[in-house]
């Protein structure tokens, strides 16, 4: 739709009005902790998305993510996916947005469950991260369909469980089931905090794993008659400061990562112990004597779409064995804990392109493409449903996501409201698309 046309000045009125909604929907999401762990408050939330989105014309179904990480009859895992049909066949949008939030944590100075509004900001836990996002596109989708409701195809939204915990019990289950099949879905915009004026492309991958080094318990005062784990383990860490993490640094994607240091290779060692338990904090137990027989380390290796999952793999694994070979009595062992692929949508794509149209269109000032340097829903519509043509864009900043006093903007959100709005008009209004021409 034209920004000089008539019924883009009446979308973007219709969607003027919806601002007091916008907020009050943000508050009434925020104020339902559906925190992750456990799973809390999912059906209380969905239930809520139901009603709402089921007295806008949408056919709601939900469903219960049986057998997947963290279900049961204290925590189900329940996701709310809607849709409405239009006057004639056409493609269908979806709009999918994660409900759970993590903890609270510390240093919080508003209630993180309170929804308060201040200064044009609504403060919660889940605020930018996503229950902002979720809000802005019911209220742009309801905008559209007061608008322009004799659209073509369809529109759906979702309300999806566990992405902060990886999203077994959400987008994954809902793609095996079909959700996300292209014949079902052709658009998915994931209105994750990828700020107002962003494309966000896709991700990197990830890779985590547990290594142990093995040694042999003896007393304390004579570990030569033993064999020191931990030291074993520094010789690892060694070889990971002289090898891996130089080569990672010089590895570099074509995707566009910000920040710009997550566009290399990189790894975290997330934790480390070896040696006898901790004692509990506040404890005056002494330590006993003994040379560790076990360390172990957990690492998060973040991979880029260059690389392959075996080469990530292999490398560690040829690091290891190469102190096999020239360390005495070096042994371990690795197990792999997690992974997920990495994820990019061809900036060319439908979506892709429509949304950063409409950014243009509506902020007055080009979109800039991106990509995110941790996973997010995407990794599963690509890989379980096979559906290519899918970005995320929202409103909020990534740095205010898990952070005490998070928050998203009012203005921000009205601005997303509006480019998904304007999205939607080009995806599903006839006329020329974006980037054809007449
Ligand atoms: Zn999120």
């Amino acid at each position: 739709m034209e920004p000089t046309s008539p019924r883009y000045d009446a979308l973007m009125t219709n969607l003027r009005t919806r601002e007091r909604d916008l907020i009050a929907l943000t508050q009434d999401l925020i104020r339902i902790p559906t925190l992750n762990p456990p799973g809390e408050n999912y059906r209380a939330i969905c239930d809520y998305l139901d009603q709402r989105l089921r007295r806008m014309g949408f056919a709601t179904e939900m469903i219960r993510a049986h057998d997947t990480p963290g279900d049961c009859d204290e925590y189900p895992r329940w996701n709310v996916v809607a849709r409405r049909e239009g006057r004639r066949a056409g493609d269908c949008v979806h709009f999918t947005s994660h409900i759970d939030v993590v903890e609270v944590g510390a240093g919080w100075t508003f209630d993180p469950f309170g929804g308060e509004l201040h200064d044009g900001k609504i403060y919660g836990r889940g605020a930018c991260d996503m229950k902002g996002g979720l809000a802005a596109s019911i209220i742009a989708v309801e905008a559209f369909l007061g608008v322009c409701p004799d659209f073509a195809g369809a529109i759906e939204i979702s309300g999806t469980a566990d992405e902060e915990s990886g999203g077994y019990g959400g987008v994954a289950y809902l793609a095996e089931k079909g959700y996300f099949s292209p014949q079902k879905v052709q658009h998915v915009i994931i209105p994750e905090p990828l700020q107002k004026d962003r494309v966000c492309l896709g991700h990197r991958g990830g890779w985590w794993a547990e290594i142990e080094t093995f040694g042999e318990i003896a007393h304390g005062s004579m570990p030569f008659l033993g064999d020191c784990a931990i030291r074993h383990m520094g010789a690892v860490l060694d070889v990971f400061e002289d090898k891996l993490f130089p080569a990672m640094a010089l590895r570099r994607t074509d995707m566009p990562v910000v920040p710009e240091g997550a566009r290399s290779s990189t790894m975290n060692i997330n934790s480390i112990h070896g040696g006898q338990r901790e004692t509990p904090a506040g404890s005056t137990a002494l330590p006993s004597h003994c040379v560790p027989d076990s360390c172990r380390i957990v690492i998060d290796r973040r991979y880029l779409v260059e690389e392959s999952l075996d080469g990530v793999r292999d490398e560690i694994a040829g690091l290891l064995d190469g102190l096999k070979r020239d360390r005495p009595k070096f042994d371990y062992a690795m197990r792999e804990l997690n992974h997920v692929i990495p994820s990019m949508t061809d900036r060319d794509a439908p979506v892709a392109r429509t949304v950063a149209a409409a950014i243009a269109q509506v902020l007055g000032k080009p979109a800039e493409f991106v990509a995110s340097p941790g996973s997010y829903d995407q990794k599963h519509i690509d890989r379980i449903g096979k559906l290519k043509n899918c970005v995320a864009y929202g409103p909020g900043l990534l740095e205010l996501a898990h952070k005490p006093d998070e928050y998203v903007g009012v203005a921000d959100m009205m601005d997303s409201a509006a480019v998904m709005a304007q999205s939607l008009a080009t995806l599903l209004l006839p006329g020329p698309k974006n980037g054809e021409t007449t």
